[in-house]
This record gives C-alpha cells, structure tokens and sequence, in this order.
C-alpha cells in the first residue's frame, strides 16, 4: 500500500486519535485529513500535474503536516525548509529547486520570493483554512514519483536536494515499524503509542517519526528548538508527553541526560530508543539503560541519501564492553558493500567506503546531474543491477556481517547530529566582506565533534580588538548559513598556514587550536 493510503487508512481507524501534538494543541487525524484534503484541491488549482515540488516553510506547527500530506495528496513532493535557515539560503534553495510555490506556514523572511513563486498563506492550515483561488483535481504522488526533497549541505557552499520516491519512503517505513514492533511497542494497529519528534522537518531523521506515527495511527508528540533551549521547559514537555518511543540524535540524548530527572519515572511508557545521524557512544548507551532498565537501544546508520537509515542493531551489555558500538546490519531490501578506492569490494574486517545499495537509494540530486553522478552508481546485486551510493564513510563489516562505522573519507562532520561539509562553511565565510581565504577545523573530543573552530585572513587590519572583529565576521556569516553552522571560535590570522603543495595546513591550524 502507498504511503498516504496507510494514512488515510489510519485517519479512518483513528479518527478521533490525536495525530500530533505541539505546545499542548492537539491535532486529530480526521481534521488533519481533512484539512490534507483541501490543501490539496487548492494546490492542484495553482500548479500543472508535473510534479515540481512545493516549499514548505516553518516549524513544528501543525499546518507542517497538513501542508506536506496536502502536497503529495495533490502529486507534488514537498521540500521542508526550517524557519532556523537564513534568507540567503532559503532563497538559494528556491531558485535551485525551481519551485513555483511556497506554502508558509510562518511568515517568510524578506527577500527569498522572486517573480513566478506565488506563497499561500498557510498559518490557518490545520484549521482547514486555505487561502481563496482556484481548486482543481489532485492526483496523488505514487510508485515512483518523489516524494520528498530534503537539502543537505553540499560542499560547494550552496545545499543539494536529495529526492526521495515514495517507494523508497514506503519500505524505509516498513521497516522502521518492524523496529519498533519487535521491541515490543504497540504501533502495529494501536493508536497509543506515542512518538518523540525533535529534529526539526528539514532533517531526514524526523522523517523517522513523522511516517512511523501517522501511517500507524500512533501520536506523534513535536518539541520545537525554543523548548529544547530550556532545560526546564524541556523537563516538563517531556514529562507530559507520555512518549513511548524516542527518536533523536545521540547529542539530543546526551542533552536530556545532563537533567538527573531524566529517567523511566519521568517517561514511564518509554520502551524504544531509536538513534540515528552520529556515533552513539558506549558512554551515553550505557547511562541510558541505567535510567532506562526497561527500554531497548536500537543503533542505526545511514544518509539522506538513502532514506533515513538502512541499518539496525539493539545496543546490548556485550556491545558495551567495545569503546565503539556497531551500526547494525542492513534492513531488507538493503546490501552493503564495503570497496577500496578501485571500487572492489574489500573482504569482511578490512576498512573501505561504505556503498548502500537497494530499494531506499535516492533517485539523485534534484536539477543536479553532475553531483548525481559523482556520488550515484549501479551495482550488481544477486545478478540484479542495483541503485547504489556511495556514501563517503569509512567502514567495516566485521566477520558476522555487522557494519562498523570508521569515520569519513572528506571533510563532512556531525555537529550535534547536523551534517556539515566543512568547504560549505568555508565558502560562505569567503564570502563575508573583507575575507580574502578561510579555513575551518572540527575539534573533536574522545572523536565527537564539539566545535568548529574557523580561520579567516583579511584583506585589511581590522578596526578595534581581535574579538570585536571575530564577532562581526560572525554576524555576517549568519546571514548565509543556519546558526549551527556558524563556527564557535574565529580566529584572524595574518596569512592561513599553507603545506608544501600550497593547500590548508589543517594540521597546523588544529595544533594551534589547542
Ligand atoms: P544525514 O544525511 O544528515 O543523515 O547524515 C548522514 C551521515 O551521518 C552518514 O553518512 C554518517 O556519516 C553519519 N551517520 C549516520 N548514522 C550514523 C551512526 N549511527 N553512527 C555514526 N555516524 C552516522
């Protein structure tokens, strides 16, 4: 069955059920569906049937859900944009994806919006409203039409849009289900369970929670960044929520662990740890199971690229005993290969780039044939050639076919479970007024990213102290990239240290931030 006809199956079971609940308000399945509905109708009046995608814009409200199922409804897939993102690159992504329509649900930042893309108000949403204008006849995505597009950071300083089919979305959310079936939750036909949103709709990790809950008929329960800011907001947020299965990144984990009320008697109907997007230490899956006796670790791995996450393994005592925890292994449907820089396949315990091949690999970059083809492949799987991509990540499997995660082949990092290409960061500080080169390190302790810490060299002295000046470097970076981007530490050099082959002596620029 396709996605969205589990989840009109699940608002006719659930009617009444709440489908999401944000900052107290509870949204039910029937009014989501409905409100789906005429979103839909409105869309399909605006737009021809070819598919081109529609921007959403916002948060966690709501109207984010109605405005993502009312696109696909009307056969369209959408691109979540979070309200963290400053215009420069909001807008960025609006020329690239060549949209024509923009669904806001908070208002959009001046300056994002040219000729040709009308916005719909969408702040009354999930209350049913749309804005007045024509209505037509929606024919919804199916098979192998995109369904989402998700921007990640791409290296040459502007984000790409990985598109996702929605049969890929289809068997990513089968088995994601079956994850948390077998760790004996209740999702498979019973309304109660409860699901944790926190990354925000823009990261591929929500999508996790987002189709696992509504195609189940389950709730899911969204904290947004201000409660998250918070302590003990957050602490209360959770708390209430009765949230019976967790999906976050590990850091968010490490963040709720710094509370000691942080425990099963806070959320005593937790029974399922899901985890993907970094490197879950032993550290933080050992504290969990002591706060949590009753609740399950589940570890998994992969890239946007290939929908979520491909792989799964429950954290035990026996894998606590390591310093570095598996990934898992592959979910049906799903091969990995490991392959040495010729592209052979390498034999189990030796290290090589992790390929994914099978039924959840991207159909590529959208409007991007150059980047799809460096990083999209076909191989030969049981005789069958198979989409594949090639994920930039050193791995291994080991002697009983469990994937290890080694670290990366480039210069990508996890910063508090955010994707960054080192060079995005880079670029855009080249382009802040008066920096003529730039370089940027990651500082890691016990191999976890804490920081960035970055290095610009200036066409002129700058006025007043180093600090002053490091500030407004920083002010002017925040009008390219998100917050999290924005490097800690920025230090003004007189010349960025340079190897004997002329490139970034990243060595000496990591010796120096010590
Ligand atoms: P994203 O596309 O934002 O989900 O980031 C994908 C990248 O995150 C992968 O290519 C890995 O480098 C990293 N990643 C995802 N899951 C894990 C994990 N369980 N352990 C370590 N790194 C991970």
């Amino acid at each position: 069955m396709d996605v969205i006809d589990r989840i009109e199956a699940a608002a006719t079971r659930h009617g009444d059920g709440a489908a999401h609940v944000y900052r107290g308000d509870s949204l039910s399945y029937s009014r989501l569906w409905a409100a789906a509905t005429t979103l839909s109708l409105r869309i399909a009046g605006e737009l021809a049937d070819d598919g081109t995608p529609v921007v959403v814009y916002g948060h966690k409200e709501s109207a984010m859900l109605v405005a993502f199922l009312g696109t696909v409804r009307a056969g369209h897939p959408y691109i979540p944009i979070d309200v963290s993102w400053p215009a420069d690159r909001i807008a960025s992504v609006v020329a690239e994806s060549r949209t024509s329509l923009m669904v806001a649900i908070r208002p959009l930042p001046d300056g994002v919006v040219h000729d040709g893309v009308l916005v719909l108000d969408g702040s009354r949403l999930a209350e049913g409203a749309v804005p007045p204008g024509p209505m037509g006849d929606p024919h919804p995505v199916r098979g192998d039409d995109p369904y989402y597009v998700i921007y990640t950071s791409g290296s040459t300083g502007r984000p790409k849009g990985v598109q996702i089919t929605q049969s890929a979305l289809g068997s990513f959310v089968d088995w994601a289900t079956s994850l948390a079936r077998e760790a004996e939750m209740p999702t498979g036909e019973v309304a109660g369970s409860v699901w944790l949103n926190q990354a925000p709709f823009s990261f591929d990790l929500s999508v996790m929670d987002v189709y696992c809950a509504l195609t189940t008929g389950a709730t899911l329960h969204s904290v947004d960044a201000a409660t998250v800011a918070n302590a003990r907001v957050l602490h209360c947020e959770l708390g209430g929520s009765g949230v019976s299965v967790w999906v976050s990144t590990p850091s968010f984990a490490d963040l709720c662990l710094a509370d000691p009320g942080f425990t099963g008697d806070l959320l005593p109907r937790l029974g399922l740890f899901l985890f993907c997007g970094e490197t879950l230490s032993s550290t933080t899956a050992a504290a969990l199971r002591a706060r949590f006796p009753e609740a399950s670790i589940v570890n998994t791995y992969g890239p946007t690229e290939s929908t979520v996450a491909v792989t799964s393994v429950t954290i035990g005592p026996e894998h606590l005993r390591g310093s570095a925890l598996p990934v898992g292994r592959p979910k049906p449907g799903t091969t990995i290969l490991i392959r040495d820089e010729s592209g052979v396949s390498v034999p189990a315990s030796h290290q090589g780039e992790i390929v994914i091949a099978g039924d959840t690999v991207s159909i590529g970059y959208l409007h991007r044939p150059d980047l799809t083809e460096a990083a999209f492949t076909q191989v030969d799987v049981n005789g069958e050639p198979t989409p594949a991509y090639r994920t930039g990540d050193l791995g291994h499997l080991d002697q009983t076919g469990m994937l290890h995660f080694d670290g990366r082949l480039d210069g990508q990092i996890k910063l508090h479970g955010y994707r960054i290409e080192v060079e995005d960061v880079e670029t855009n500080l080249r382009r802040v007024s008066g920096v003529q080169q730039a370089a940027v390190v990651a500082i890691r302790r016990e191999g976890a990213v804490t920081h960035l810490h970055g290095f610009v060299q200036l066409s002129h002295v700058p006025e007043g102290s180093s600090l002053a000046a490091a500030a407004a470097l920083k002010r002017e970076l925040r009008a390219y990239v998100p917050e999290y981007m924005v490097p800690k530490l920025l230090t003004v050099l007189d010349r960025i240290p340079m190897t004997a082959n002329g490139k970034v002596d990243r060595h000496a620029l990591l010796a120096g931030s010590r």
